[in-house]
């Protein structure tokens, strides 16, 4: 069985205690691969190698660290069905989401960041004719980073810096990665992987007297966790959280189009992104026929083995997923929801015959205010609701402790600006869906984060600015 290991110091090692957990492909519901169950010692030996690494790689020219980082981004793109392949089964995801988002993405953010850094500029302030300031930014030093199982390379790569810890339940393709990096010539201790569990390995970075910033995607619960360590000891912080994102449909959109995309924005990647719209908002005159046409839509959906090209809605990543998934539909049914289709365990042959799949679930019928119209589901699972009004949408849309991102369809161009500035959401899309440009921030309100990660407010965070004031 393929054993995964630790990326510290420029080389792949065995964690110290010599304890490995089990790797599940989902879709089978087998152990198929060991990763590390890395603790306090291998997060300390990594911190070290990060931190002696610092100062070359930060003093290194720009036009060396780019090169290397652009290396990084073509090995991606020469393995990048490897990299598909090794996601898919991973995560369970099917293999055409993986080769249409997640490698791909991740090759185009260290691409973008390697050119970004040959292109920065710094700010300077004459004072009257008496001093003149400039501000200098250089690196923060060692990063904590920390990601989560959905999209797994992809979100690694937004957080590369030094000690990275990806969740265990999807370590493979930060394993490749970490032997791309090898083969590109990043220099020893530059990135650290220290694979396992969060409680352990996790809070080992978080808690590490020498990473001096954190940078953490995942649950909003887990996040509330580490902003207590990080605030003791005055680290600073970047949470991008969880959702329970909007997707509002005016009666004047563009039919056709807003059904393909809330099938979309619904049910990729088996609704396990975290900028997925869970609730669905649609003008009551247009309400009856959307929902029937959004229902057909769902029924085509092909729900089975992700390594099947045919698939569209692969495996949930984990038992313990699942049954949370699950346990979250029997709520719904408990707060009076009506399921309109889904809402069962698919059972496959064959292969995938205990897998983790679950139906695409449609329910309508619920209040805002019940839980499943609360919290994050984070899978197939999404609410339909109607509103009369364009004040009554908005007050929907707005109305849980999450602020990540909100889908907003119309063809009324004012309608447009006016309902986006009243949405408290980092991110709104109109007539469109995950459309992104990796110069934008991103990241979400009230309960879905703090800070922005994306174009120069991630290279603010991972650097320090300081002034410098020369009296003429
Ligand atoms: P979790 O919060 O459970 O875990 C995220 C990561 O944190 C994992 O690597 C986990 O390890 C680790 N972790 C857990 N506890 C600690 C701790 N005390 N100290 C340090 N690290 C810890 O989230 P999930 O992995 O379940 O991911 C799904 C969540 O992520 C959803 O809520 C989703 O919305 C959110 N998300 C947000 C995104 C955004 O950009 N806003 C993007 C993608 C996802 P372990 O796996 O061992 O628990």
């Amino acid at each position: 069985m393929q054993k995964i290991l630790n990326y510290i110091n420029g080389e792949l090692i065995e964690p110290k205690s010599g304890n490995y957990l089990d790797n599940y492909n989902p879709a089978e519901g087998k152990v198929y691969s060991q990763v590390p169950d890395s603790d306090g010692f291998d997060v300390h030996h990594a911190t070290v190698a990060a931190r002696k690494a610092f100062g070359a790689w930060s003093s290194m020219p720009v036009s060396q660290r780019s090169s290397i980082l652009q290396k990084i981004a073509a090995l991606i793109d020469r393995d990048l069905e490897k990299l598909v392949r090794a996601e898919s089964v991973d995560n369970g995801k099917p293999l055409k989401q993986a080769r249409a988002l997640d490698i791909p993405r991740a090759s185009a953010n260290i691409r973008f960041f390697a050119t970004a850094v040959l292109h920065t500029e710094s700010e300077s302030h004459m004072t009257d004719t008496v001093a003149l300031n400039y501000t200098t930014r250089s690196p923060i030093g060692v990063v904590g980073c920390i990601s989560p199982w959905n999209l797994p390379l992809y979100l690694f790569t937004w957080k590369i810096t030094v000690v990275a810890k990806p969740s265990e339940l999807t370590p493979m393709t930060a394993f490749l990665f970490s032997q791309l990096c090898i083969e590109a010539g990043l220099p020893p201790g530059v990135l650290n992987v220290v694979h396992g569990l969060g409680s352990k390995a996790g809070q080992a970075i978080i808690e590490h007297p020498e990473v001096t910033a954190i940078s953490f995607t995942g649950g909003t619960a887990t996040g509330k966790k580490i902003t207590v360590t990080a605030a003791r000891m005055l680290k600073r912080l970047s949470l991008e959280l969880g959702g329970k994102n909007p997707n509002i449909i005016f009666a004047d959109c563009d039919f056709k189009q807003a059904v393909a995309s809330a099938i979309e924005s619904s049910f990729s990647n088996q609704g396990e992104i975290c900028l997925c719209g869970s609730r669905i908002l649609v003008e009551r005159s247009l309400y009856a026929r959307f929902t029937e046409e959004f229902v057909k839509a769902t029924r085509e959906l092909k729900v089975g083995d992700p390594l099947e090209e045919s698939t569209s809605v692969g495996a949930l990543v984990s038992e313990g997923h699942m049954n949370k998934v699950l346990s979250y539909i029997e709520l719904a049914k408990q707060e009076g929801g009506n399921l309109l289709i889904g809402g069962r365990r698919v059972a496959t042959a064959g292969r995938c015959a205990d897998g983790y799949f679950v139906e695409p679930t449609v329910i309508s019928g619920l209040n805002q205010a019940c839980r499943t119209n609360q919290e994050e589901i984070f899978g197939p699972v999404v609410t339909i609701m109607p509103f009369d009004t364009e004040e009554e949408a908005v007050a929907l849309a707005n109305s849980t402790i999450y602020g990540l991102s909100a889908t907003l369809w119309t063809e009324n161009l004012k309608r447009a600006h006016r309902v986006s500035h009243q949405l408290k959401s980092g991110i709104v899309w109109v007539n469109c869906w995950l459309f992104r440009d990796l110069r934008t921030p991103f990241g979400g309100m009230k309960q879905s984060g703090v800070g922005r990660e994306g174009g120069w407010e991630a290279l603010r965070f991972f650097t320090e600015a300081k002034n410098i004031c020369i009296k003429l």
